[in-house]
Order: C-alpha cells, then structure tokens, then sequence
C-alpha cells in the first residue's frame, strides 16, 4: 500500500500542516484559527478525494500548530488526539473543543497498509510529540526539529535536558527524512540531528566557562552571547540562555541566589 504526504503551508510564520493519506487519513497539525488557513486545509482534503480523516494529530499547544483543529475536526470528522502531557494547555488553546484521545509513546496507527509511530518528544515543551511514518521513514517533528533554523526550548513549558534526550532518541529511528512544522523537509536527519546536539551541549558549555568567569546574570549572558540579535530573536536568545542555565543548576554545576545571581557549585 502507498501512501501520499502533502505538506500545506499556512500563515505568515512558515507552518507547515501535513495530510498522510492511505486507505484511511490523517492530518498533522492544524495551523492558526483562522478561517482562511483551515479552508486551505479542507481543499486539500477535498482535492485527496475526502480520505476518510481518523486523526487530527496535534504535535504541542502552540497556537499556529492547534488554532484550526476545531474547524477541522468539524469539517473532517476526525479526532483530535495529542500526548497525555500536552492535554490540558491544548484544550486551554483551542477554547471550548476538547482532545478527543491522547497517544501512548510507541503506540501505532494504521491506515490501511500504512503504519504511523506517535514518539513522545519532550524538550520545545514537555508534551511535544513526533510521528514516524514507519514505510516512507519520514519523522513529522511539529517545533522539535524545525527546517532551517534551532527551536527554542521554553523554560517554564519545556526543558533542556529532556530536549537533549529527546533528540538522542530521535537518533535511534531509521529516517529517510525529516518533516518539520516550520521550515523546509530536511534530507541528511542523522547529521542535523548530530549538529544540533553538538549546538546545545557547546551553547552549554559556553554559558558555564562565562559563569565561571564572573559573568552571574541572564542579562549579562545575553549581552556576551547574542550581542547583535534583534529584539524578537532576543526574546528567545533570552529563553535559550535560561533553559540551559536550568539545566546546569539541575546538573549540580550552577547555583543561583536570591537575587537571580548565578555562580559556578
Ligand atoms: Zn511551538
């Protein structure tokens, strides 16, 4: 049995939403709640034949990936499932709708001749979940590896350490590719998956040798660290610095005092 992936993409931030048809389909991601964006998906859908759509899978809470399950819930038929994790600032985002089902790590979807693995993906946030589609070897990442660019681990909704996990373990799949929801499918997944360990843990070891040097402040990490980013990039530069020093204070390598002062332990 084959199977077809159409990516969509919706907005203005570079959302991709993926339709994976076999005798039975699924949608990836559901982009903003905004009508035009979710009328986009549902032409799609139309132009595939009206598949019959068992799931809407939800890959995190993040407004541009869940804004349209609702309507595409409506107009499709399909559930809206996610990681258990995730359930409740999910439903928080898409007011009033409800995730139909949460997914197991492992548990396996058939659509007809066609297998898909939900992978749970701790790190962008703690609920962050990943597919495989097990015949094409394609792994559907949401925010967890993004196309052209590294995600931000948010401190507060993700964590760091999980993230690196996360992307060890993502290592063990056999991938012929990865499909991002943001950004451009990436070719060569082992050596982007590599790159982007090696980018967090020398990030890492950067920010200790700058606390062990005097430097005790986010702010101050921000202003050695990223000294020319512009202001949105900062928001987020701000949000690296701060997942990694939590990291480095669950590690035991940092404390941090009262006064949001950090030295080396
Ligand atoms: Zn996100």
């Amino acid at each position: 049995m084959s199977s077809t992936i159409t990516p969509i993409e919706v907005g203005d931030q570079g959302n991709v939403v993926y339709l994976v048809v076999a005798q039975r389909a699924v949608f990836i991601d559901s982009g903003h709640d905004v009508d035009g964006e979710v009328d986009l998906l549902i032409r799609e859908w139309i132009k595939a034949g009206r598949p019959e759509i068992t799931e809407i899978i939800l890959t995190h809470r993040h407004h541009d990936h869940v804004g349209g399950a609702e309507k595409l819930a409506d107009a499709t038929g399909g559930l809206i499932v996610c990681a258990p994790l995730e359930k409740c600032s999910i439903e928080e985002a898409i007011r009033g709708a409800s995730v139909d089902r949460v997914v197991k790590d492992g548990e396996l979807l058939d659509l007809g001749g066609v297998t898909l693995e939900y992978v749970h993906a701790p790190g962008h946030t703690m609920g962050s979940l990943c597919v495989f589609h097990h015949d094409e070897r394609v792994l559907f990442t949401g925010d967890t590896i993004l196309g052209g660019s590294p995600t931000t681990v948010i401190p507060g909704q993700g964590d760091m350490s999980d993230y690196l996990d996360t992307l060890r373990k993502l290592l063990t799949f056999d991938l012929s590719m990865v499909a991002p929801g943001h950004g451009p499918i990436i070719v060569d997944p082992r050596r982007n998956i590599e790159t982007l360990i090696e980018h967090r843990l020398k990030r890492e070891t950067q920010i200790f040798e700058l606390v062990c040097e005097g430097f005790v402040s986010i702010d101050g990490l921000m202003l050695k660290i990223y000294p020319r980013l512009d202001t949105n990039l900062r928001r987020n530069g701000k949000m690296q610095i701060e997942a990694h020093l939590l990291k480095l204070e669950s590690d035991g390598k940092v404390e941090v005092n009262e006064d949001g002062r950090y030295t080396p332990k």
